[in-house]
C-alpha cells in the first residue's frame, strides 16, 4: 500500500493543513519518508461531525453485524501482511518476533469483542417485571441494559503500535460498544496508523458500515487532540499514554461546558516484594527473571517493574547482588524515539542525584542516541517515605530496590503506595500466609496483583483488568484491557412502563436474543 500522509475522515484522504511532519527511524535519526499532514481544525471538526452523523446509525447495528465489522478489520490489518510489520519495524526500531506477536494480540483482541458482541449478554439487560397488585403500592414493568455513549476520541501511546494505537483495545472496545471513533494517530508512528486506519476504512465501507464510524486524523502538535477532547460532539475520551498528557486531557474534558469521561490509562512503576523466604529459595531465578522483565522492550512497558521491595538480610544482599550481575551484562537496547530517550536519560539523573539513592548497577552503553542502559537503584524504605518523586514512573529498563528493616516497615513502604496498574509478590506458601495484611492492603493499590510472577505481560481476556487506582488511571474502576473495556463506552438507560414492541430486542419477552438476563433478581436465559 502506497502511504499518502493524510488524515482520514470517514471515506475520504484530506490534507488541508499546511504542516507536514515525519516519522524518525530511531536506529538511524533519519526521517522517514513520506511527510504527513497535520490536521487542520476544519478537518478534526469534519471527522467528529461525520462520527456524531454516523452514531445515529451505528448505535443500532445489531451485536451480528458489528461482530462482523470487528472481524473484518482484523482480517483487513492480516492482509496488510510483512510491509506493515517492516513500516512500524523503521519508524519503531521494535523487533519483527515483538511486532508480529502484537499484531496477533490486536487482531485476536477485535476477534473477541465480536465473540462477546454474538453472545450477546454483556449489555446487562435487567427486568423488573410489573406487580400491579402490590400494597400499598403497584410495581409498574422496569427494564434496563447498557446503551453507547455516542462518538469517542481515541489516544493511543507509542510503545504498543498495534495493541494500543488505531485499531487497540480502545478502539475495538469503543466500537463494540455501539460509539463512532475519531483517533488521534500518534506522531512516533504515523505510516503505520495510516495503513491500519485505511483498513479500518475498507472494512467500514465492505460491511455497510455509515461513513464517519471511523476517522484519523494526525499531528504532532497537541492542539489536534485538544480540539478532539473540546469538540461537543465527543462524548468520551480513551486515552493511553503518559501521566502527563493523560492529566491534561482529563483536566480539559472538566473544563468543557459539558464534562465528559477520559479513561486515561497512564504510566505505572508496578511495584514488586520479594518475601524472605523467596528471596531465600529462589534468589537465583528471581534476580534472572525480575531482570529479564524490567529489560523487556527495554523497559518501554507501562507494567515495567520500577520498584523492587525487600526486608534487609544476608539473603537480600546476596538477591541486590545477583540483580545487579543480571543488570551489568545486560545489553543496551533501542528506545522508541529520541523524545524518549532524553526523558529516560533524564529521570536517571534525577533518581541518581536523588539523596539516599545509589546506583548499584548500570549495563552496557551504546553510543547511538537512541539507546538505553539498563539501571538499578538502591534506596532504604525510609527514604522512599520521605520522597513521593521515587514513585514516579521512569519509562525505560531501570528499578529501584527499596529495603526495609523490618516487617513492619516493608507494611509502611505499601501503605504510601499511589494507586498502580499492577503490584507483584514472590513469596512461599508461608510467606504469604506471614504477610496475609500486606496483600491484603495491596489489593487496594492496584489493578491486578501477581503472584510469583512478572507484571510485563498482559493477557487479553474476560477476567483480566489493566487499571487501578489513580495516578495510574483517571478512572479506578476500568480497565484498558479486556472485554470489561466494553464497560467505559456504554451507560445504562431504564425503560419504564414501555410496551412490548417497543424495548430493544435484549429487552423483550421470550427474550429473542438469547441472552443471560438478571430477571426479578434471578439470572437466566428463558
Ligand atoms: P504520550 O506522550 O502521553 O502520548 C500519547 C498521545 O497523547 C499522543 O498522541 C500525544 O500526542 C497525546 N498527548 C500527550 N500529551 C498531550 C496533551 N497535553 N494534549 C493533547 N495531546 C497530548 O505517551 P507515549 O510517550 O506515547 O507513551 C508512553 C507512556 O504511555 C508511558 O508513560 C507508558 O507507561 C504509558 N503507557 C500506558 C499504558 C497503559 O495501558 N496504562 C500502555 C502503554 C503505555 P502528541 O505526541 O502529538 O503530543
Amino acid at each position: 500500500m502506497e502511504l499518502t500522509g493524510k488524515n482520514i475522515i470517514g471515506h475520504e484522504l484530506s490534507a488541508e493543513g499546511t504542516d507536514t511532519f515525519y516519522a524518525v527511524n530511531p536506529s538511524t535519526s533519519e526521517e522517514i519518508k513520506p511527510g504527513f499532514r497535520q490536521a487542520s481544525p476544519a478537518e478534526v471538526d469534519s471527522a467528529v461531525q461525520k462520527a456524531s452523523a454516523a452514531f445515529q446509525e451505528y448505535r443500532k447495528k445489531s451485536g451480528q453485524e458489528k461482530a462482523a465489522f470487528l472481524e473484518a478489520i482484523a482480517d483487513e490489518i492480516v492482509s496488510l501482511g510483512d510491509a506493515l510489520i517492516q513500516r512500524c519495524m523503521e519508524e519503531t526500531g521494535l523487533p519483527e518476533g515483538r511486532l508480529t506477536g502484537e499484531r496477533g494480540r490486536t487482531v485476536n483482541q477485535l476477534k473477541l469483542f465480536a465473540q462477546l458482541l454474538r453472545e450477546g449478554s454483556w449489555v446487562d439487560a435487567r427486568i423488573d417485571t410489573a406487580q400491579p397488585d402490590r400494597t400499598p403500592l403497584p410495581r409498574a414493568d422496569i427494564r434496563s441494559m447498557l446503551i453507547p455513549l455516542g462518538p469517542v476520541g481515541v489516544f493511543g501511546a507509542s510503545n504498543f503500535p498495534f495493541a494500543f494505537s488505531v485499531a487497540g483495545g480502545d478502539t475495538a472496545s469503543a466500537l463494540a460498544a455501539g460509539c463512532t471513533v475519531v483517533v488521534k494517530g500518534h506522531p512516533a508512528h504515523p505510516g503505520t496508523s495510516e495503513m491500519v486506519a485505511r483498513a479500518i476504512q475498507r472494512a467500514v465501507e465492505q460491511c455497510h458500515m455509515p461513513e464517519g464510524t471511523f476517522s484519523m486524523v494526525n499531528g504532532p502538535s497537541v492542539d489536534v487532540g485538544l480540539a478532539i477532547v473540546r469538540h461537543p460532539l465527543i462524548k468520551a475520551i480513551g486515552f493511553t499514554g503518559s501521566f502527563k498528557g493523560g492529566k491534561a486531557l482529563y483536566d480539559e474534558a472538566a473544563k468543557r461546558s459539558e464534562p465528559i469521561p477520559v479513561y486515561a490509562e497512564m504510566g505505572s512503576s508496578n511495584p514488586v516484594f520479594v518475601l524472605p523466604r523467596a528471596l531465600k529459595q529462589q534468589k537465583e531465578t528471581i534476580a534472572k527473571d525480575l531482570a529479564a522483565s524490567v529489560n523487556l522492550g527495554t523497559g518501554q512497558f507501562c507494567t515495567n517493574p520500577g520498584l523492587v521491595f525487600m526486608q534487609s538480610s544476608e539473603d537480600a544482599d546476596a538477591f541486590k547482588s545477583l540483580l545487579a550481575q543480571n543488570i551489568q551484562n545486560s545489553g543496551a537496547g533501542l528506545m522508541l524515539t529520541p523524545g524518549i530517550r532524553e526523558n529516560y536519560r533524564q529521570g536517571i539523573e534525577r533518581l541518581s542525584h536523588t539523596r539516599d539513592v545509589d546506583v548499584l548497577a548500570k549495563g552496557k552503553e551504546e553510543t547511538n542516541a537512541c539507546y538505553g542502559t539498563s539501571y538499578l537503584l538502591h534506596t532504604s524504605v525510609q527514604s522512599f517515605l520521605h520522597d513521593d518523586t521515587l514513585q514516579e514512573e521512569v519509562f525505560g529498563p531501570a528499578t529501584l530496590a527499596v529495603s526495609a528493616k523490618h516487617q513492619d516497615e516493608l507494611l509502611q513502604a505499601a501503605h504510601s503506595l499511589h494507586g498502580h496498574l499492577t503490584v507483584t509478590v514472590h513469596g512461599t506458601e508461608e510467606d504469604l500466609q506471614e504477610h496475609r495484611e500486606l496483600l491484603t492492603l495491596l489489593e487496594q493499590k492496584a489493578g491486578r496483583i501477581t503472584l510469583n510472577g512478572y507484571p510485563t505481560g498482559v493477557e487479553v481476556c474476560h477476567a483480566m483488568v489493566h487499571g487501578g487506582p489513580y495516578p495510574a488511571t483517571t478512572d479506578s474502576r476500568t480497565t484498558s484491557v479486556g472485554t470489561a473495556a466494553i464497560n467505559r463506552f456504554a451507560r445504562p438507560v431504564c425503560y419504564q412502563s414501555f410496551p412490548f414492541a417497543l424495548l430493544p430486542d435484549a429487552l423483550k419477552d421470550g427474550n429473542p436474543l438469547n441472552i443471560w438476563r438478571l430477571v426479578n433478581g434471578n439470572y437466566q436465559k428463558e
